[in-house]
């Protein structure tokens, strides 16, 4: 189930681009004004949903912070869990961790170990907003795997594919990107 051009000319047009935030040099995709847009932020769930249904998916796997955002709410709509994968420091339970590089130096993921632990071998789907270095999705993958679950596909909402992330992602998960920026 791919995006249909009408879906996604609904969805582009409602993300903003606010340049030089959060520093010179970055176009920042602002997805808020998709969530206050009642008719681009169904029509988007809409689509996740026709296109995850078929994939017998157990958990949704969301990355902090805009990941939690979609990702909670399809899986609700999927009749599956939520597992959020944090920043370092903010899940109470015992943790396994993943460290990435960043610009400038060095960024660490979490997930609680016993997240996927209900069901053997858990078939995850991993979300997020946005993939740019791919740094953060490589870490939560790597994650999903070691908590003995499989990730089975990633999705994002766009892709800025004039960096290498998503390559880079598709040697570990199948990639799903809605909107392609470059
Ligand atoms: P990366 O690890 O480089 O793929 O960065 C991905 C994470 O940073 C995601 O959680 C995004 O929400 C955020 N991010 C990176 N670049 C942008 C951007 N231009 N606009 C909005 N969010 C971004």
């Amino acid at each position: 189930m791919i995006l249909s051009d009408t879906e996604r000319k609904i969805i582009e047009s409602s993300i903003r681009d606010i340049p030089d935030f959060p520093k010179p040099g970055i176009v920042f995709k602002d997805i808020t004004t998709i969530l206050n847009n009642a008719k681009a932020y169904g029509v988007l769930m809409n689509h996740l949903y026709q296109r995850y249904k078929e994939y017998n998916l157990d958990y949704i796997a969301g990355i902090d912070a805009r990941g939690f955002i979609f990702g909670a709410a399809l899986a609700q709509m999927l009749g599956i869990g939520f597992v959020p994968i944090r920043k370092k420091g903010k899940l109470p339970y015992t943790t396994i961790s993943e460290k990435y590089s960043l610009e400038y130096g060095v960024d660490e993921v979490e997930v609680h170990i016993d997240a996927f632990s209900a069901i053997p071998k858990a078939r995850v789907l991993m979300i997020d907003d946005l993939i740019a270095t791919g740094g953060t999705a490589n870490a939560a993958a790597n994650l999903i795997n070691q908590a003995g679950a499989t990730c089975v596909e990633s999705c994002f909402i766009m892709g800025l594919t004039f960096l290498e992330g998503i390559k880079k992602l598709e040697e570990k998960t199948p990639v799903y990107t809605l909107i392609e920026v470059d």
